[in-house]
């Protein structure tokens, strides 16, 4: 059933604290038996993850229209087989990430060998977030377990029905020594803070972001931050009907609930104008004329949520949608002009279904509004121009550039995914996420047999240091 309203939702079974103590020390015991080490262990592991994917699917698919009003054709696309191409990825190509890698010695240190050895880290917490709450807990697991790692899995509080449903199939499906789920919300994840951790892979808002990477200084635990920010979309004169058709798959999947989704237009010169038109042809041919209805359209996450946005709407000139219905939490596809320039939709990341079209007068103008605000996950440039492209890769400073197709670039396993600066830390995906968990270690190896190194012991004269 699709639930109309947070109070009816399910809640998480917290996990108690003193299980969750229990839970990590047993967590490093596994560790230093090293079970999840061997390339068959990492195998069998990823194996399972495809298998109970493939075997609960429409339960996935339930509890995602549960959390967020998903349809389920969205949710097979944006949740399981953005998983899948990772696991899929990671099985083909773990065996190459896991062999060390012979380097070059320099002349004065030879003979000896050297390489570089991937190592696991150890206990891995990985945290996510609601918006996506399948996606952004397994494909971090799926990073971890091609590591080698343990790993401790927090689902969101706030996507209540997908975190019950993890918590009950991770068990049956993963070795349970090398895997576990702890639900709750924001206690659970203090409690969890607590705890000694070998890396902390975090998913969400700035603010928590910060706390998380306060924790982890108390134990100098390393940490990636996937957080979001406002990513900006610059479109320029001459934008076709592909433009519009491309901004509002982007920015209204998941409701705008999306991080990477175009947080607001730049519209150069007169494009805001042939914009305005083609969006709400776009927006209809997309969702119908009663968008609020469409099978293909999400809701808000929660009340509180739902009334952030819904206060937005007063903010600037409603030029596309503005309706919304308070008991099934959706808000229909918005796009807004004229906006109060103290208003949250300038000032804070969106991350719902509003629009808003600011004109700009040229191509630097619009890379001086990105810049003068904190960096994006990504920088989204709508341009067919070769140099135009180049010198926005130039300009701006972004988790990444994309010219003319928003939110795809994470379906790519060989792009790192991650932000910059304010937009987070650390990357992931493919091969980046299994070195962003793994340690990659230096190993060097001389011999004694013949002492080569007799050349730079003391007594030290000038000519030992020209060698
Ligand atoms: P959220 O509310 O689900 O919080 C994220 C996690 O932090 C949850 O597991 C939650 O339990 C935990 N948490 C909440 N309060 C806490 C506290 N006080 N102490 C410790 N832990 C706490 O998600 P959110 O922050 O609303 O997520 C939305 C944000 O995430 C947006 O900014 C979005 O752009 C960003 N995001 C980034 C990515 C990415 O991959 N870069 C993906 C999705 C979302």
């Amino acid at each position: 059933s699709t639930a109309l309203n947070q109070l009816e939702l399910p809640q998480v079974v917290t996990t108690l604290p003193e299980h969750i103590v229990e839970l990590v020390a047993s967590m490093h015991d596994v560790v230093s038996t090293r079970l999840a080490h061997p390339r068959r262990f990492r195998a069998s592991q990823l194996k399972a993850l495809e298998r109970m994917l493939e075997a609960h699917e429409q339960d996935f698919l339930d509890a995602l229209a549960d959390d967020l009003g998903k349809g389920p054709v969205e949710a097979k696309m944006t949740e399981i087989d953005m998983v899948r191409v990772e696991i899929d990825h990671a099985q083909l190509h773990l065996s190459e990430w896991m062999e060390s890698k012979s380097v070059k010695i320099p002349l004065a240190l030879q003979p000896a060998a050297a390489k570089i050895e991937p190592q696991p880290l150890g206990v891995v917490l990985v945290i996510g977030a609601w918006n996506y709450p399948l996606q952004l807990i397994l494909a971090p697991l799926v990073a971890s377990i091609a590591a080698g790692n343990v790993t401790v899995l927090k689902p969101s509080e706030l996507a209540p029905a997908t975190s019950a449903l993890l918590g009950r199939l991770i068990p049956q499906f993963l070795d349970q020594r090398a895997c576990a789920v702890v639900q709750g919300g924001a206690s659970t994840t203090t409690v969890l803070l607590k705890q000694q951790f070998d890396h902390i892979f975090y998913t969400g808002g700035e603010r928590v972001g910060k706390i998380v990477a306060v924790a982890a200084a108390q134990q100098l635990t390393p940490v990636t931050l996937e957080l979001g920010g406002k990513s900006p979309a610059v479109v320029m004169d001459g934008a076709s009907a592909a433009v519009a058709r491309r901004l509002v798959f982007g920015k209204f999947m998941n409701a705008g609930q999306t991080c990477v989704a175009p947080d607001y237009v730049l519209a150069v010169g007169d494009s805001a104008r042939a914009l305005e038109k083609s969006l709400a042809k776009v927006i209809t041919s997309f969702y119908g004329k009663n968008p609020l209805l469409s099978k293909d359209y999400g809701r808000i996450v929660n009340r509180a949520h739902f009334d952030r946005l819904v206060a937005c709407l007063d903010d600037g000139e409603v030029l596309i949608g503005g309706g919304y219905d308070e008991d099934t939490l959706k808000i229909e596809p918005t796009v807004m002009i004229n906006i109060d320039p103290d208003s949250p939709l300038l000032r804070e990341e969106i991350f719902g279904p509003i629009l808003p079209i600011i004109s700009v007068e040229s191509f630097d103008a619009a890379v001086r509004f990105i810049n003068a605000r904190p960096n994006p996950l990504v920088a989204y440039l709508f341009s067919e121009n070769p140099r135009l492209q180049s010198a926005y890769g130039d300009q701006v400073r972004a988790g990444a550039i994309v010219h003319n197709a928003p939110n795809v670039h994470l379906a790519v396993p060989t792009l790192p995914f991650g932000g910059v600066g304010t937009s987070g830390m650390g990357s992931y995906h493919g091969r980046h996420g299994f070195e962003r968990l793994s340690q990659m270690r230096a190993v060097l190896g001389k011999t004694t047999v013949v002492d080569t190194m007799r050349a730079v012991y003391p007594p030290y004269t000038w000519a030992k240091s020209k060698l």
